[in-house]
């Protein structure tokens, strides 16, 4: 089977973590070979989580750790919290700093604090040069604006659950950011973000889950979970015309090399048409 990457995935939230065991054995048979687990440090005390699992894992799972931009105002709350972060970010099972970035949409933290601690941690992935997995929703300027002025160009990363225009993926890319396609791009009435997909070069092009969040078509509804980066990944597919193994061996290169990971050993897809 064609080798997937989840790009994005919760498995510390709490929807996931109670049967994790059954969650990854599904994952494995959909022939998901690699997965990233988002660290969000809200608090001190769960400020591992994902790490653990990473930990536990470290045969096929990988982790970033994080301030999401909902939990902003969490680093001026809890002392110690973003030394915490600056801490795990230098472990080696951490491929990543992030998510962060800006969230207008629900602004669950003051949209200043949002800024600051976007910034601070641009910093901070710079300083232990790793690239960036960024959140924005509704916030498109500011979100270039700020990846520009922290000059996060030098780092590159991701822009993950893509929710915006082609205009956009492509001033991303201008800044070494890659897009990353979640289950939204399945839904009827996603055409900009499938216009986005559709235009995106093959080699900026990543699929995720954002499980237990945005479970795709057919599965919208219910609990997502890795396993359907499969149905992500087939309709990315579909829609760009291309073969649906090729573009599972496409995006999970590309995948490796944002995150900085030995690509899978097995062999690329044969080309249909290839004798
Ligand atoms: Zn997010
Ligand atoms: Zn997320």
């Amino acid at each position: 089977m064609t080798p997937l990457f989840d790009t994005h995935c919760h498995l510390d939230h709490g929807r996931l973590c109670d049967d994790l065991d059954d969650v990854l054995a599904r994952a494995h048979e959909a022939g998901v070979w690699r997965m990233a687990t988002i660290g969000c440090a809200r608090e001190l005390a769960s400020v591992e989580s994902a790490l653990n699992i990473a930990r536990a894992h470290a045969d096929w799972i990988v982790t970033t750790i994080g301030v999401h931009p909902h939990d902003a105002a969490a680093v001026a709350a809890e002392p110690g919290l973003f030394e915490a972060v600056e801490r795990i970010a230098r472990e080696p099972e951490v491929v990543a700093i992030g998510e962060m970035g800006l969230d207008y949409y629900y602004d669950h933290s003051p949209r200043q604090e949002q800024q600051e601690v976007f910034r601070r941690q641009i910093a901070l992935a710079r300083q232990v040069r790793k690239p960036i997995v960024v959140h924005t929703r509704d916030a498109a300027e500011d979100t270039l604006r700020i990846l520009r002025e922290e000059r996060a160009a030098e780092v590159g990363g991701i822009i993950h659950c893509f929710s915006e225009t082609p205009a956009f993926a492509a001033a991303a890319l201008d800044l070494g950011f890659v897009s990353s396609f979640s289950g939204i791009v399945t839904f009827k009435k996603a055409e900009a973000i499938q216009a986005a997909a559709k235009a995106q070069p093959a080699d900026a092009l990543l699929v995720e889950t954002d499980a237990p969040y945005l479970a795709p078509i057919p599965k919208r509804g219910r609990r997502n979970e890795p396993s359907f980066v499969a149905h992500t990944a087939d309709f990315v597919a579909a829609l760009r015309g291309d073969d649906p193994d090729e573009l599972r061996w496409t995006t999970t290169l590309n995948a490796c090399r944002v995150f900085r990971l030995s690509p899978p050993e097995s062999a690329p897809p044969k080309r249909p048409n290839s004798p």
